[in-house]
């Protein structure tokens, strides 16, 4: 009644507790995130120039749309990268377009 059992338990020195400092180059409070919307780094274009629109009209609802929050607030300029003269007419005519109805004023009925 020999049982020859070779119980090879090789104790492996296995060394996992090595100091692993993650050196974070976190600088304080740069966290800064744009919520919900993806920052693409890409060149900001005015997108009326681009494409040559001249008079934004209000009742280009889905044109108008791009440039509204979800919220119903118009996206400012520095995010869109809409010149001047067009941010201009371009707030107008969602001003316009709120009037009757084809924007919204405030996005969600809390
Ligand atoms: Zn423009």
């Amino acid at each position: 009644m020999a049982d020859e059992t070779t119980t090879t338990a090789a104790p492996e020195n296995s060394a996992q507790s090595t100091e692993r400092r993650p050196a974070r180059p976190t600088p304080g409070g740069a966290g800064r995130e744009s919520a919900g919307r993806k920052y693409f780094r890409r060149k900001k274009v005015c997108k009326f120039c681009v494409e040559k629109i001249e008079a934004i009209n209000y009742k280009d609802v889905r044109l108008l749309a791009q440039f509204v929050a979800e919220s119903g607030k118009i996206v400012p300029r520095r995010l869109t990268g809409v010149c001047t003269p067009h941010q201009r007419r371009l707030s107008s005519a969602i001003k316009q377009a709120r009037n009757i109805a084809l924007l919204p004023f405030g996005g969600r009925i809390s």
